[in-house]
């Protein structure tokens, strides 16, 4: 169905395609089932207009997407997952930011391109990827060059990726859990394992692995990984799927910085920060299995 915000006739049958998913809402795996294109919110909070928290160049994300000009971040308010130790739940959970037109979306990531920043790195952009494709297409229009960077969670579905090609130059997308209870009690996601390792395989075949020119990524998937106490996070496992059934060659970052916040005191098991050795121990499996591990 049609929204009001949208103006069917302006844009690609891809875009007319992920508009159509959010009425009644089935972008995501959570298949809401809600219109948003009439107001109507499901689990992200979000309606068809994107709220954005933030746009601007960004120097700590990994060097490969920095260079020499930051990432392009736009970081979207509202998330599709429900982490209990959330670091950003200001603007995942109180979905804090202003809404943007897709006008004013385009006009963002070609300010962007004037900051001389390496790329366009969509945080969390799952489930306001109709409006961030119908903006792209004006923003290449208008003469926006740079690779674009879908920075996800990791909770996304076949069928919305699928139409997404072509579109993301570089995939990266956490892989969180392997363990489904886990995944169930920590993000409000027991199909996360399953649901995230069909996802990375069409997000490979879509790009391949890595590629960069002079150090600086243009295409392909980057993996994150968040290293919990415990090995909550199934790390082992994750590196296992990665190197046996993505490639031998999948670049990771293992991410050692996990700290309790949000609600994660609530939770015993991720109360605290996980033990040099434990990040270490993952970080040399990866290496071992012949994964590229970023520094
Ligand atoms: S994008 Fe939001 S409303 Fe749509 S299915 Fe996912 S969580 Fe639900």
């Amino acid at each position: 169905m049609m929204s009001s915000a949208f103006d069917f006739e302006r844009f690609s049958k891809r875009a007319r395609a992920l508009w159509d998913l959010m009425d009644p809402c089935v972008l995501c795996p959570r298949r809401c089932g809600v219109s948003r294109g009439k107001g109507r919110t499901g689990f992200c909070g979000i309606g068809d207009i994107p709220v954005v928290s933030s746009v601007g160049p960004h120097f700590g994300e990994e060097s490969e997407l920095v260079g020499s000009g930051g990432s392009g971040t736009i970081f979207f308010a509202g998330c599709n997952l429900g982490c209990v130790f959330c670091q950003n739940y200001d603007i995942s959970h109180e979905r804090r930011g202003r809404e943007l037109t897709i006008e004013q979306l385009a006009l963002s990531m070609l300010r962007l391109q004037d900051y001389g920043c390496m790329n366009v790195n969509w945080v969390t952009p799952t489930h306001v990827v109709a409006a961030i494709t119908a903006a792209l297409e004006l923003a290449r229009k208008q003469g926006l060059t740079l690779p674009t960077v879908y920075n996800t969670g990791g909770y996304d579905s076949v069928e919305t990726l699928k139409l997404l090609e072509g579109a993301v130059d570089i995939y990266m997308p956490d892989m969180k859990y392997a363990d489904s209870d886990v995944a169930g009690r920590l993000s409000g996601a027991a199909d996360y394992p399953q649901v995230s390792r069909e996802a990375v395989k069409e997000m490979h075949r879509q790009v391949g692995d890595l590629r960069t020119d002079s150090g600086v990524a243009v295409r392909g998937l980057l993996v994150r990984h968040l290293v919990l106490p415990e090995n909550l996070a199934g790390s082992f496992d994750v590196i296992d799927f990665l190197s046996e059934q993505i490639s031998g060659r999948t670049s990771i970052n293992v991410m050692g910085q996990y700290r309790p916040c949000y609600k994660a005191a609530s939770y015993s098991e991720i109360r605290r920060r996980p033990y040099a050795e434990e990040i270490e121990s993952v970080r040399r499996y990866a290496i071992a299995k012949g994964l590229n591990v970023l520094r």
